[in-house]
C-alpha cells in the first residue's frame, strides 16, 4: 500500500479540480474541468478517470467536495446554491460508475479538514473556514468537531448578513446583503469595473480599453502590480470581509479564521483590511485572540481535504504532511 493514492475532487461553482494525492500529500496529477451545471457528475467522472489514468499507482478511494448542502453519512447532495443538484445520491452514483469507494462532503468542510490537519490551522480546535470564489463557502470546527447543524445545513458563513438593506444575494439564496453579495470573485469584478469607469487613467481602465475583460483575477493581478485603483477595489472587499468576520468572531471565538478560495490570491491586500476591521469592531477578548490567515493550500485546500476524507475511507493509509 506504500504506493497507493487517492483522488481528491473539488467541485466549485464554475470549475473543478481533481488531484491524485499520495500519503505524503504529494499531488501527482491535476485534472481541470469547467463545472457544467447540467452535467456535474459526468464532469467529475471524466476528471477522475483522467487522474486515475495518469498514475501507475493504485488508487484506493475518491473524495469529493461539493458546493452543496451534503448529508455526509449517505453522501447525498440535498441542495445547492449554484448547481441544480437536489436530493442526488452522489456517493452511490459515483461509486457505481467508478467502481471505487467514494466519500462526499461539502467543499468548504473538506477545505477545513485539510487546513486543520495539515495547514494554516493545524492542531487548532476552534476554527472558521471561508472559501471565497464564485460564492462564499463556510466551515466551522467547534472544540475539534465539524459543526453541521440539525440537518447538515449549518455553517453557511457566506450568508451572514452584513447590510440589512443590501443587494440581493446571488444564487438561490433569498436573502439580501449577505457577505456573499459583497465578497466574491464576481463582486471583485464589479467593484473593479465600477472604479475603472470612474478612473479612466487607472491601470484597470487601460486594461479594459485594451480589450481585457475585468474579472476578479485581473483586478487581483493589477492590485499586486501596484495599480492604486485595483488595490482600492480589493481593499473595499477586504473591509466587507472584516465586517462579516467580526460578527463571526463574536459568535464563535475562534482561534483561527482561515480564508481560502480563488480570492485569497489577493493575499495581504485582502486580509490586512479585514483584520483592521475586526480589530476595530469585534469584542474583547475574542478579537485579540483570533488569527486571520490565508489557507496554506490556497485554492487547493478543497481538493486536498477531499483527498483527506478519501484516505479515511480508503483503508489504513495515514497521511503525514
Ligand atoms: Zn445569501
Amino acid at each position: 500500500m506504500a504506493d497507493a493514492c487517492v483522488i481528491g475532487v473539488d467541485l466549485g461553482g464554475t470549475k473543478l479540480l481533481a488531484g491524485t494525492v499520495d500519503a505524503q500529500l504529494r499531488v501527482h496529477h491535476r485534472a481541470y474541468r469547467l463545472a457544467r451545471p447540467d452535467a456535474a457528475l459526468d464532469t467529475i467522472v471524466e476528471a477522475v478517470v483522467e487522474a486515475r489514468e495518469a498514475t501507475d499507482r493504485d488508487v484506493v478511494a475518491v473524495g469529493v467536495g461539493m458546493p452543496c448542502l451534503v448529508e455526509p453519512r449517505r453522501g447525498v447532495a440535498m441542495a445547492c446554491n449554484h448547481l441544480p443538484l437536489v436530493d442526488v445520491p452522489v456517493r452511490d452514483l459515483l461509486a457505481e460508475r467508478l467502481d471505487l469507494p467514494v466519500v462526499v462532503d461539502n467543499d468548504t468542510t473538506a477545505a477545513l479538514v485539510a487546513e486543520t490537519r495539515w495547514g494554516a490551522a493545524r492542531d487548532a480546535r476552534d476554527v472558521l473556514m471561508l472559501t471565497i470564489g464564485t460564492g462564499v463557502g463556510g466551515g466551522v470546527l467547534v472544540d475539534g468537531r465539524v459543526l453541521r447543524g440539525t440537518s447538515g445545513a449549518g455553517a453557511e458563513l457566506g450568508h451572514v448578513v452584513i447590510d440589512a438593506g443590501g443587494p440581493p444575494c446571488p444564487g438561490n439564496c433569498p436573502g439580501r446583503g449577505c457577505l456573499e453579495a459583497f465578497v466574491s470573485g464576481p463582486a471583485l469584478a464589479n467593484e473593479g469595473l465600477r472604479r475603472a469607469v470612474e478612473h479612466p487613467d487607472s491601470g484597470l481602465a487601460r486594461a479594459r480599453a485594451a480589450g481585457r475583460e475585468i474579472t476578479g483575477p485581473l483586478v487581483t493581478e493589477l492590485a499586486h502590480d501596484g495599480d492604486v485603483v485595483a488595490r482600492e477595489a480589493v481593499l473595499t472587499l477586504g473591509r466587507h470581509l472584516g465586517v462579516g468576520i467580526a460578527s463571526l468572531v463574536n459568535v464563535f471565538n475562534p482561534e483561527v479564521v482561515v480564508v481560502g478560495g480563488g480570492l485569497v490570491a489577493a493575499g495581504e491586500l485582502l486580509l490586512e483590511p479585514a483584520r483592521a476591521v475586526v480589530a476595530e469592531r469585534a469584542l474583547v477578548p475574542a478579537r485579540d485572540q483570533v488569527r486571520i490567515v490565508a489557507a496554506r493550500f490556497g485554492e487547493e485546500s478543497g481538493m486536498l481535504g477531499a483527498a483527506a476524507l478519501a484516505f479515511d475511507v480508503g483503508g489504513d493509509l495515514e497521511p503525514s504532511g
